[in-house]
């Protein structure tokens, strides 16, 4: 089938189940469908989202979802999983190959999960299992209950080193209101204040000084790529492990624009990822682990993930099996082509980025020089049909709530097909919005970092510029409601 014809076939597909939805719970099926308007009509470059294929979609709505199925392929704590054994196994191998790994887990339910599932099964891997040999155990179960209190403290004093948050570091990553900056001491390394770039000589320093059980590499806000050789070696020298959380630029991976050294797989002992960021799957999360770490991955559920969204498993599935396709690479490498585009049509008018562009999937748009916040840039944008987020910049000076910058990503409308000129026109679009909007000085205190206006016709003009764009690029075309 052509893609036109897929998403004809598809509309009848969702017609029908709005109409099944309308009978039991209309204003469901309503925000359904408005939600499609929505996407259709807003020019979206939140950075990690993205609009997955219609068989993706589709494959979530079915009979799988009313499966349980704990454990593992082969291993479940429940009967009749053979179906649900059949969309696991289907699912890792597409990931193993695509990937180049010796063993994917698909089960997490999330990214947040996927990472939950890497700490457990490094801690496991080593900590746990050592002490156990110690006793000359075999499970916790045996312990002495002297032994399970001194296995209990271990677990409480693993160090973790991670991007810090205003670097462009997750908050899974060690940050201290988040479980992970709970479960583990932590500490940070950022980036070169004058470059904006990664130092890994300031990481190995603090790697060495530090000495963690774990080293988190991978991002969701820096512009540029890692050098992931030279994380493992750092990790190597302390005898860290390396976990590198690649959710946001999985899809760039799996496209083979990030290999060699920036590939992180071949140098990562443990590998996690989200599915529906550049990957463009279903929401859901993957791990990625060598031989050593498998055995204790694999034990996710039920240890730390509740039973497996087996419709889920089977979207990922068929988005891994679109993700081996030539036409993936075609896609992964435009993403990349379109956030040159989109950095060079930014610092031609004079906008500021951090690290001065980017070589990856997302730009860092440092808004202050606009003389906003990041708060104040992303509702103008949102006024003029622009959806963008906020985000802390290195050193920010308005902290993670009101920030001064503005992230922008690629994936989402270069699955519509925007290209070179069409990037080139959305930074003039945001700029024209930006450059056109004050903060509103006369307020005080946290409103002043909140409040602004825009002079008056440019949303008018905006929204009719982006109108015109997204009216050339239709998103599923053919889909009709
Ligand atoms: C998005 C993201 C996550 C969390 O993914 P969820 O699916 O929202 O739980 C984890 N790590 C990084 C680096 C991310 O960018």
């Amino acid at each position: 089938m052509t893609p036109q014809n897929i998403a004809e076939t598809a509309s009848v597909a969702y017609r029908s189940a709005l109409e099944v939805i309308e009978s039991v719970e209309p204003r469901i099926a309503a925000a359904t469908r408005a939600e499609l308007t929505d996407q259709r009509a807003s020019l979206k470059l939140i950075a990690s989202e993205n609009y997955a294929s219609p068989a993706v979609l589709l494959t979530m709505s079915s009979f799988l979802s009313d499966k349980y199925a704990e454990g593992t392929i082969g291993h479940r704590f429940y009967a009749g999983c053979q179906n649900v054994d059949t969309v696991e196994s289907l699912a890792a191998e597409h990931a193993r190959e695509l990937f180049g790994t010796p063993y994917a887990y698909v089960q997490p339910h999330s990214g947040i999960d996927a990472n939950l599932v890497a700490f457990w099964s490094i801690l496991a891997t080593r900590v746990e299992a050592p002490a156990l040999a110690e006793a000359g155990v075999k499970g916790v179960n045996d312990l002495s209950e002297d032994d399970w209190e001194k296995l209990r403290a271990r677990f409480g004093q693993q160090r973790m080193l991670g991007m810090s948050l205003d670097a462009g570091g997750h908050l899974t990553h060690g940050f201290r209101p988040n479980i992970s900056g709970k479960m583990f001491h932590q500490r940070s390394y950022g980036t070169d204040p004058e470059t904006g770039l990664l130092d890994y000589d300031r990481v190995a320093a603090a790697a060495r000084e530090f000495t963690p059980l774990i080293l988190v590499a991978g991002y969701s806000a820096y512009p540029r790529r890692v050098d992931f050789a030279k994380m493992r070696e750092i990790a190597d020298e302390v005898d860290a492990t390396l976990m590198v959380d690649m959710a946001h630029f999985a899809g760039l991976v799996a496209g083979k624009v990030f290999t060699g050294d920036e590939d992180p797989v071949p140098h990562a002992h443990v590998v996690t990822t989200t599915t529906h960021k550049s990957l463009r799957g279903p929401r859901g999360g993957l791990v990625l682990a060598t031989s050593e770490y498998a055995e204790a991955v694999d034990k996710g559920c039920p240890m730390v993930l509740g039973g497996p969204l087996s419709h889920v498993m089977a979207a990922k599935a068929v988005a891994l099996a679109e993700a081996r396709r030539p036409e993936f690479q075609t896609y992964a490498t435009q993403i990349a082509a379109n956030a040159q585009s989109l950095a060079e049509g930014f610092l031609k008018r004079d906008a500021v980025l951090v690290t001065g562009g980017t070589d990856n999937h997302l730009v860092l748009l440092d808004v202050s020089a606009f003389g906003l916040t990041g708060r104040q840039a992303e509702s103008a944008l949102l006024d003029a049909g622009v959806v963008t987020n906020r985000n802390s910049i290195p050193q920010d000076p308005n902290g993670a709530w009101y920030t001064s910058g503005i992230r922008l990503g690629t994936p989402a409308l270069t699955t519509r097909g925007f290209g070179h000129d069409e990037f080139d026109r959305v930074a003039e679009l945001i700029v024209d919005v930006l450059s056109q909007t004050t903060a509103d000085t006369a307020t005080s205190g946290a409103s002043s970092k909140v409040k602004c206006t825009t002079a008056e016709g440019v949303n008018d003009r905006v929204r009719a510029a982006s109108a015109e764009l997204l009216d050339k690029f239709p998103l599923y075309p053919g889909l009709e409601l």
